[in-house]
């Protein structure tokens, strides 16, 4: 009787693996925003688009008023939502998101989310440049634009 069996499967793993895994790339670019409460498009070619932004009719006095109003607006101290705006203005309700001065339409005073923000900074690049474009390329004009356009935008978003 030999039994000289022995399941020796002693299976040590021994990595010894001493590089340098130096792969710190943090790129911060990708936001999740868990707490969203609509689906967000990518991309919106009108201020409407925006789940935040709603137009809508109402009867003052016997006649139908357009309104609008802008989610983002934080209530006022009373606890009442803000008063909606008279209009169904899109360049207007796009300039109070972006705080745009000199649109007649006081800036957002509510702390819009970053990836609603850049949908509003994305169509008004967009809404700037057809703009441009309609004037008939100007080439002396383009390079004025194209560098007041970028410190504009830059400021805009720190309302
Ligand atoms: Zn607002």
């Amino acid at each position: 009787m030999s039994a000289t069996q022995g399941p020796g499967v002693d299976a040590i793993s021994g990595e010894g693996e001493g590089g340098g895994d130096a792969n710190t790339s943090t790129a911060g670019v990708c936001v999740v925003a868990a707490a969203a409460p609509h689906v967000l498009p990518s991309s919106i070619n009108e201020i409407w688009e925006s789940p935040a932004i709603n137009k809508f009719e109402k009867i003052v006095n016997g006649k139908l008023k357009k309104m609008s109003n802008c989610a983002h607006c934080p209530d006022d101290p009373q606890g009442n939502r803000p008063a909606d705006f008279g209009h169904h203005n899109a360049t207007k309700l796009l300039a109070h998101v972006t705080c745009t001065p000199g649109q007649g339409i006081r800036p957002c005073s509510g702390s819009i989310p970053p990836e609603y923000r850049r949908l509003y900074r994305d169509l008004h690049t967009r809404k700037i440049n057809r703009k441009e474009n309609k004037q008939g390329a100007k080439e002396q004009m383009e390079i004025e634009i194209e560098g007041h356009q970028v410190s504009y935008t830059k400021t805009l978003f720190d309302c």
